[in-house]
């Protein structure tokens, strides 16, 4: 009996508590009426009455130690949670961390605008390859080989050796690839715009880039006059710009459209009264177009006798330019998060 009382003196000794429940445990083992020393009281009628006196001292003895103890460990516990408990509020009035929500690039934006103009009158979205052959650049349409109009866009070609001698790819340097590609596996009608990026060997500056964004749309129907065309982009511009935006229609020259003309439309920035922007005419380009050239759409395997159609492409920088008053091409490709986050919500 007294090596049991002494064995359960040094459990208490070495007891240690960190948390509530280890406290419960310890509560539970040595004070309540259930636990051990209270088991050693009721064992204390069997001692023989000579020792029951030394034993029950001794038994008092632990009794005591576990409850002084237990009221130890108590006040420790209290004091832990009082600490955690003064620890500093969460102070309610400051401001809260910004949700920081992307934001859509202005030229997505612009495309999706520009998409979702021309879906509504019932052209759909076609896609070509970037990396193109000389043939669907320029052959197909009416660039001939040698000719100076090819100087007109500086082109990247892609150093690709075939049979020992150069092939002719290159970077498209318009979307007008898919639209001779189109034509090439669709039987008309054809009614479909085509946003894609295309590149030029141009020294960066804030006018001009090595690489940037372009729609082209094509029509091809039986006739399709230059009214059609004339509407089409009037309908363009009035969905896309500011109300009271004026057009116009400039003649022009393309190989691949007879007859051309390059829209302008009055300057969005100063209404027509002459800026920088518009180099003080009031007006801006927008857009190149025209009806597309019979020899064109005979190098597609349509009959041009029986079809006409239109074609048109503009950039998308300029169309963005524009809209959002840009003036450095550059902005669109250096992804500074202080431009790009002028357009979170548009
Ligand atoms: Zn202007």
């Amino acid at each position: 009996m007294l090596d049991k009382v002494r064995d359960l003196h040094q459990e208490i000794e070495h007891y240690t508590i960190n948390s509530p429940e280890q406290l419960e445990q310890f509560r539970m083992r040595f004070i309540s009426r259930k636990g051990v020393i209270t088991e050693l009281f009721e064992g204390l009628k069997i001692v023989p009455q000579a020792d029951r006196r030394a034993v029950g001292q001794e038994l008092n003895g632990l009794k005591n130690f576990a409850q002084e103890r237990f009221e130890t460990f108590t006040q420790q516990i209290d004091e832990q949670r009082t600490a955690a408990d003064s620890a500093p509020p969460v102070d309610l009035t400051l401001p809260t961390i910004p949700n920081l929500t992307g934001t859509q690039h202005p030229l997505s934006l612009v495309r999706q605008r520009i998409i979702q103009i021309f879906e509504r009158i019932g052209f759909n979205v076609a896609d070509g390859p970037e990396i193109e052959s000389d043939w669907y650049n320029f052959g197909a349409l009416n660039f001939p080989e040698n000719h100076p109009a090819r100087d007109m866009q500086d082109t990247f070609f892609v150093a690709k050796v075939e049979n020992g001698a150069p092939a002719d790819m290159l970077l498209r340097t318009h979307t007008s690839n898919v639209q001779i590609r189109l034509m090439e596996r669709q039987k008309p009608p054809i009614r479909s715009i085509m946003p894609g990026r295309v590149y030029r060997n141009e020294t960066i500056s804030a006018r001009a880039h090595c690489m940037f964004h372009q729609v082209e749309g094509i029509y091809i129907d039986r006739n399709v006059g230059f009214k059609d065309l004339k509407d089409t982009l009037y309908h363009f511009v009035k969905e896309m710009f500011e109300p009271g935006t004026q057009i116009r229609f400039r003649p022009s020259y393309f190989p691949f459209t007879e007859p051309s003309a390059e829209i302008d439309i009055s300057c969005q920035i100063c209404g027509g009264k002459g800026c920088n922007i518009c180099k003080h005419s009031g007006w801006v380009e927008i857009a190149g177009s025209g009806m597309v050239d019979p020899q064109v759409i005979a190098n597609c395997g349509i009959d041009p006798e029986e079809y006409t159609g239109f074609a048109f492409g503009m950039g998308i920088e300029r169309i963005t330019q524009l809209k959002y008053v840009v003036n450095d091409l550059r902005l669109y490709t250096e992804n500074d998060v202080r431009f790009l986050q002028q357009f979170e919500g548009l």
